[in-house]
């Protein structure tokens, strides 16, 4: 079976409309998001194009920030501490990655937790851990929906995620073993021994490794739940763009057989995005001293 992100971001997003349309009538304006984007890289232009989509889809404005790909450091902290201090943004996007001559993380620092709409921030993330009220990262956020909508049950289940960034692994770990999900998680990473053990054990895995392919079927149980956030351009001749979009799993039968696997592309990424609109609002709403749940 194939655990499309069509239906499950399509619902997502549609409950986001309803919240931001209940939020513009409280408060005769419309959540807004400002999304940051430095230069003109082909890839994050689709990914900046598709946020802002979403945006229209679901009663949320943005605030176009289109910056020089040879902006300084101290440029780009003056533009992002502007948005901070802005009472018309209520969230901050910056879309990763910027451009080599920037230290990435030290950008992210200058947004304030209130508006890290994509969770990245020390505080966001350290409250994964505490289980208090955070803006989740939009990737394990989006998972969880995702696995929630199927009825996968992660209760003394065996999780294995693959990979240990900030953004995706070390999140979605924080959140499987969180009181109300009650997973056993392993985090594996390159340096794990043996990982073909853990794979074989694994009721569900997730992949956030970047490799085309590198896991395959005949790794993991048959009736596994795989859910691939790997999204890695291989080429592809038979593509006018000349690439495609391959996840880090690699499974024959197209419907995933007795597995049940999300697709790349159509899986993960559609819920990331969704899952980034319903930050909006919510930290929208937290701005206005109340929570999206009571619109
Ligand atoms: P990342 O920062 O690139 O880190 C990759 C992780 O994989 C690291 O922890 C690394 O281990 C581990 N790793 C590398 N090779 C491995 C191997 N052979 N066996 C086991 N572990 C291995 O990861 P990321 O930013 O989370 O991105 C991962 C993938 O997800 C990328 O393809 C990215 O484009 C995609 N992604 C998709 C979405 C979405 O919305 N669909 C969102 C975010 C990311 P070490 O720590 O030991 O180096």
């Amino acid at each position: 079976m194939l655990l499309s992100g069509k239906e499950p971001s399509a619902k997502m997003k549609a409950d986001a409309r309803i919240l931001s349309e209940k939020f513009e009538k409280k408060f005769s304006r419309k959540p807004c998001l400002a999304v940051v984007f430095v230069g003109s890289d082909p890839a994050s232009a689709v990914y900046v194009r598709n946020k802002k989509k979403a945006c229209a889809e679901t009663a949320i404005d943005h605030m176009d920030v289109d910056l020089d790909e040879n902006i300084s450091e101290d440029e780009l902290i003056g533009r992002i501490k502007e948005l901070d201090a802005d009472e018309s943004v209520d969230g901050i996007l910056v879309q990763l990655p910027l451009p080599s001559h920037i230290d990435e993380a030290r950008i992210l620092s200058f947004i304030s937790s209130e508006k890290d709409v994509d969770g990245f921030s020390a505080a966001n993330l350290g409250s994964l851990l505490t289980e208090e009220k955070a803006l989740v990262a939009c990737t394990p956020k989006g998972i969880l929906y995702m696995l929630d909508y199927y009825h996968i049950d992660t209760e003394g289940k065996n999780v294995v995620v693959v990979g240990r960034s900030r953004i995706v692994g070390k999140p979605v770990a924080a959140l499987l073993e969180q009181k109300s999900r009650n997973a056993t998680v392993t985090l594996c990473h390159s340096r794990t021994k043996d990982i073909d053990y853990y794979l074989k054990n694994a009721d569900i895995l997730i992949c956030a490794v970047g490799k085309p392919h590198v896991i395959s079927e005949d790794m993991v149980k048959k009736d596994a739940v795989v859910i691939d956030v790997g999204t890695n351009r291989v080429e592809d001749s038979s593509k006018k763009s000349g690439y495609s979009l391959v996840g880090d799993f690699h499974y024959t039968q197209e419907d995933g057989g007795s597995l049940k696997v999300s697709p790349v592309p159509g899986g993960v990424g559609l819920m990331t995005v969704a899952s980034l609109m319903e930050n909006t609002i919510i930290a929208a709403c937290r701005r206005m001293g109340m929570e999206a749940e009571d619109l």
